[in-house]
């Protein structure tokens, strides 16, 4: 099987090295339990198919916790739906987009690399792989709008609530709590989003919006 639709872009530097591919890199390995990692097919310059394979003597789904299972699945789905294409176009603490913008396809793996691991034991609040696949899921939906090819920024902003509901569920499923609906502050410098962890207690995470070097600051508020 080739799988063909996960496309990741990453600038290059003034010494030709591809920015933020490290990063993206660790973020996906570190969440498979070094059963599984990123493969990278350059197709053009800073442009790559993404899939997900075996480590050399892994390739053991058993072995993933639930969370990382869920990052596993999420993530070769889309890497293996042939009916479309998603692209990524993957920046590093740029300073125009906070995780992700669904409008430009753009994901910063800067922001997301902030954030603790679903391997980490303990993880709360968001994940660099539920961001991850929030934002990949949240592409991926839009290509399941009728007419998606054609649309301008404006109307692809009108498909967001949709997408966005669909990729808070698959976050919920990697991050292992599950994110508060309509519970979302954004006070222009800092956005803070709430999660109901699996032992019933609640975080509260903010991250400081639109700088080259996002602050996250965690609480458990009950
Ligand atoms: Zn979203």
């Amino acid at each position: 099987m080739k799988a063909d639709d996960i496309v990741a872009s990453f600038q290059t530097d003034n010494k030709g090295n591809d920015v933020g591919k490290a990063e993206y890199t660790n973020i996906i390995n570190s969440g498979l339990a070094g059963q599984f990692e990123a493969k990278f097919e350059q197709t053009a310059n800073g442009k790559y198919l993404v899939t997900l394979g075996a480590t050399e003597g892994g390739g053991d789904l058993s072995k993933l916790s639930a969370e990382q299972k869920s990052f596993y699945d999420s993530f070769n789905d889309i890497a293996n739906d042939h009916s479309s294409i998603v692209a990524q176009d993957v920046v590093l603490n740029d300073d125009t987009v906070d995780w992700g913008s669904y409008a430009s396809n753009k994901i910063d793996v800067g922001d997301m690399s902030k954030f603790n691991s679903i391997s980490d034991k303990g993880h709360t609040g968001s994940t660099a792989q539920g961001l991850l696949a929030h934002e990949t899921d949240e592409q991926h939906q839009f290509t399941k709008v009728e007419g998606y090819q054609s649309m301008n920024k404006i109307q692809k902003m009108n498909t967001w609530d949709t997408s966005h509901e669909h990729a808070i569920g698959v976050e919920n499923a990697v991050n292992g709590n599950e994110r508060l609906k309509g519970r979302d502050i954004n006070s222009g410098n800092s956005y803070t989003k709430f999660f109901k962890e699996a032992n019933g207690s609640v975080t509260s995470e903010t991250a400081t919006s639109f700088t080259k070097n996002m602050q996250v600051t965690k609480m458990t508020i009950n």
